[in-house]
């Protein structure tokens, strides 16, 4: 399989009034043709300024790519003009938000919408333009799109808006889809379709998926792979299998076990106490070690670099090291 995306040492900092924040802390992982991988984690984690350095979206100033390279399809994109950026965008690499009534034009009817992207980056007549909307309409399951394409924005439903606006994102056969919370601001019986659709489109379309997302159930549906981001790093990543079923950090485990299941009561959900540190200083060591009920000296004082434990798995934690038996002051485990 071919290797559509690598990121590899992705830092990326913004400047504030009160100094500066380290967002991204050091991001490595990879994508291949017609993957789905799951990047997941709190609010604040630093998700979404990395699905948002991929497609150069970072305000710059504040924000800055401070270190790293983003490689995409074998070409360096990491410092490419504007120009050249608006390019990739929406061609080879498109991107859906959380809510779809921002991406939308109130002012602009949906066919007009799905349209422009393609008129201007192909040249096509008005004919072929329409035509191609229909069938984007039909594929992401938009009924009556004769009439719909006349239709304004605001005449849809929020899940047949999310259905359009995954329509716009995929019109110009992108090879690569980044959703960023692409079903948090639905009803559950409306994400469950979204998320079906994902499956139904890159099953058609051999797209490869990037799904940012703050809630692990929503992943089990689509992804192949899962990364698990905190404090601006990839704490764990790994097959879903591995994530699921044998997950190795302990901040994995408080996600999963936070993760509602229809057999246990909504009081009973063990959340994770305690906040994530802060990115304007964040700590030299492990990120999670004051809300980790397994922490021992050495977290505090030196960062866990990843164990791999199979071809997929990996971790940064000391449980999972080897070295740390042989780091001193290893012996104090907390209670
Ligand atoms: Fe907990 Fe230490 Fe592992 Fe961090 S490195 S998750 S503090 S055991
Ligand atoms: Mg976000």
């Amino acid at each position: 399989m071919e290797k559509i995306l690598e990121v590899k040492d992705l830092e990326v900092t913004f400047k504030t009034y009160g100094g500066e924040v380290k967002a991204v802390r050091g991001v490595d992982f990879h994508l291949m043709k017609g993957e789905t991988l799951a990047i997941v984690g709190e609010s604040g984690c630093g998700k979404s300024v990395t699905s948002n350095s991929i497609m150069r979206l970072i305000p710059s100033p504040p924000g800055k790519i401070a270190n790293g390279s983003i490689v995409y399809k074998g070409r360096d994109i990491t410092n490419l003009s504007d120009k050249e950026m608006r390019k990739i965008r929406g061609v080879d690499i498109s991107m859906i938000f959380q809510d779809p009534m921002t991406a939308l034009n109130p002012t602009l009817t949906i066919g007009d919408q799905l349209t422009e992207g393609l008129k201007q980056h192909q040249n096509i007549t008005s004919g072929e333009a329409k035509k191609q909307a229909l069938e984007m309409m039909k594929l992401v399951g938009i009924p009556n799109p004769d009439e719909r394409l006349k239709q304004y924005p605001h005449q849809f439903s929020g899940g047949m808006r999310q259905r359009m606006v995954i329509a716009m994102a995929l019109i110009c056969d992108p090879d690569l889809l980044i959703a960023d919370e692409p079903t948090t601001a639905l009803d559950v019986t409306i994400q469950a379709q979204i998320l079906d659709l994902f499956g139904k489109i890159q099953e058609r379309t051999g797209v490869s998926i990037i799904l940012i997302t703050h809630d692990l159930g929503v992943v089990a549906k689509i992804a192949d792979r899962i990364a698990v981001m905190y404090a601006g790093k990839i704490i764990e990543v790994g097959s879903k299998r591995e994530i699921f079923y044998d997950p190795k950090h302990p901040y994995t485990q408080g996600l999963l076990n936070s993760v509602p299941r229809l057999d246990i009561e909504e009081d009973n959900l063990i959340p994770i106490d305690g906040t994530p540190p802060d990115l304007f200083s964040p700590p030299q060591g492990c990120p999670f070690t004051a809300r980790c009920p397994f922490a021992m000296e050495v977290c505090d004082k030196v960062y866990p670099a990843p164990s791999k434990l199979s071809s997929t798995h990996k971790v940064g934690c000391w449980l999972q090291d080897e070295r740390a038996k042989h780091v001193s002051n290893i012996a104090g485990a907390r209670q």
